[in-house]
């Protein structure tokens, strides 16, 4: 069973996705972390956002590595765990426009579908039912209102210690969100026939059972 999930920035996609592959019980990837790792990578080596190809470059040199330790996804590149870095302020506001270069979306892609093609899996992103695996079994469109994104966002920060304006947040997520939904290669955008859920009431077990009710129909 392979079962995507896209929606936009903090719209509940990886706790829904983690907590829905443990049900079933299937694989989980969140392919967000490896556009993290490739902008990271480009910060760390220098290269220029603009140049295509040093970026196809570098991502195909790249061993990215996602593992489930004590039940939370870790990011190794070349060996290195990076993923506490990974949700850095450098890396939120330069990762759309690594995202934006074909060739890096190009190798990520197949790497995506390589994971995929080894069993049941639950992968979440904003192309996953577009393009990764158009053939899924099941494709799930997650929404919510962008307050209540920003508000859950801020939660989720102050949980860790920071302190951030929700003001400052909506604004962010607004140009993330803009970025990938406006881009012309892979944008962000529900496929035709996913099951598309607003989250703005809903806990995350809520969002879980809706899903597994739709598998249980299907
Ligand atoms: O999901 P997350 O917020 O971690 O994704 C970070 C960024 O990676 C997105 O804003 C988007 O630019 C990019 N991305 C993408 N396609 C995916 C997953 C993420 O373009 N499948």
């Amino acid at each position: 069973m392979k079962i995507t999930i896209d929606g936009p920035v903090a719209c509940g996609k990886t706790a829904v996705g983690r907590a829905l592959a443990r049900r079933i019980p299937a694989k989980f990837l969140d392919t967000g972390m490896m556009y993290r790792a490739v902008t990271w990578a480009s910060i760390q080596a220098g290269v220029d956002p603009n140049d295509n190809i040093a970026l196809a470059n570098l991502t195909k040199s790249l061993d990215i590595e996602i593992l489930l330790e004590n039940g939370e996804q870790v990011l190794k590149v070349n060996g290195s765990d990076i993923t506490d870095v990974l949700r850095d302020s450098e890396i939120e506001s330069n990762v759309p426009k690594i995202s934006l270069v074909s060739e890096v979306r190009h190798e990520l892609v197949n790497q995506q579908r390589a994971i995929a093609s080894t069993g049941d899996i639950v992968m979440v992103g904003r192309d996953i039912g577009t393009v990764v695996i158009p053939e899924a079994d099941l494709k799930i469109y997650l929404d919510a209102s962008i307050q209540i994104r920003a508000k859950r966002r801020q939660d989720e920060m102050r949980r860790k210690g920071c302190r951030v304006d929700l003001g400052k947040l909506v604004e962010e997520i607004k140009t993330r969100d803009n970025t990938d939904s406006k881009r012309k290669n892979s944008p962000l955008i529900s496929a035709k026939d996913a099951l598309i859920i607003n989250t703005d009431r809903l806990r995350i077990d809520q969002v879980v059972s809706l899903i597994l009710e739709s598998i249980q129909k299907s």
